[in-house]
């Protein structure tokens, strides 16, 4: 068993290509990244900078061309697809930033499917009951996507993220599509489940105020990580705005 001095995540030198015809893009040039259980991490970076492309790798949603994802200690190099596809299904989580949530479903269904999937609908409904306390959502369970405000339905996707208690939560650009208001609601969200529940939560963005709910921050630039910053240093925001420009 992984004790918790394990990463939950550790990316080694991952390098990711994309052919088109002739053209070959070196979205990732060897990144090296760890992150730890209990920790909140932002990664930064203009468009194009590699930011959604780290995030599938380390969420197994796609393979790098060179370097490896560990998860809980555990080398994902060799799995085949089922492997893969169970371990993504049980100790990863997602979050979009367009919530993407099946339109039919309730928000209920739309929370359990991931339990569902993974064999597990019996301990989903006393975790569902806690996340829609914990989420504010307790009243909007028999809602469809429809009928929820942006704020309430990445709260569902926040908790259907999580019905499985996974190890880490992947996040890209979750705020992206919500208003300045509602943005920071869900990232209280965040920071509060990272500080209460001990949740883990890899976070992209490249809005500044949205890095500064996490612990820590690490800026990607033409594919490689540029920088690092924690967010309680006093210059923390001179450091992004050195970063990132902004
Ligand atoms: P970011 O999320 O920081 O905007 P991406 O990871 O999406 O960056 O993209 C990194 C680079 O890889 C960009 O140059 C992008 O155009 C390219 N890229 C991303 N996905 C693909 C793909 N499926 N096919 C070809 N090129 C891609
Ligand atoms: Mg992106």
């Amino acid at each position: 068993m992984p004790t918790s001095d394990v990463p939950v995540l550790r990316a080694t030198a991952l390098t990711k290509r994309y052919r088109l015809g002739d053209l070959t893009i070196e979205a990732l040039k060897g990144v090296d990244l760890t992150v730890e259980a209990g920790e909140f991490l932002a990664v930064m970076g203009p468009s194009g900078s590699g930011k959604s492309t780290l995030l599938h790798l380390l969420g197994l949603l796609d393979l790098p061309d060179a370097g490896g994802v560990e998860v809980a200690g555990e080398a994902t190099a060799e799995m085949d697809d089922d492997a893969l596809t169970a371990l993504r299904r049980t100790k990863l989580g997602f979050l979009f930033q367009s919530f993407e949530l099946i339109p039919n479903l309730t928000a209920r269904e739309n929370i359990l499917l991931p339990a569902e999937i993974a064999g597990r609908g019996g301990p989903a409904a006393d975790r569902l009951r806690e996340l829609a306390a914990q989420l504010a959502i307790v009243d909007r369970l028999g809602h469809r996507p429809r009928q929820l405000s942006g704020g309430q339905r990445q709260r569902v996707a926040l908790a259907r993220a999580l019905i499985n208690d996974p190890l880490v939560v992947l996040a890209d650009e979750p705020t992206g599509n919500l208003d300045t208001h509602t943005g920071s609601e869900v990232l209280d969200l965040l920071r509060n489940g990272v500080d209460t529940f001990w949740w883990t939560v890899v976070m992209v963005t490249h809005d500044p105020n949205a890095a500064m709910h996490a612990d820590r921050i690490v800026f990607l630039r033409d594919g490689q990580i540029s920088g690092e910053t924690g967010t309680r240093m006093s210059n923390a925001r001179d450091i992004i705005e050195r970063l990132v420009g902004v």
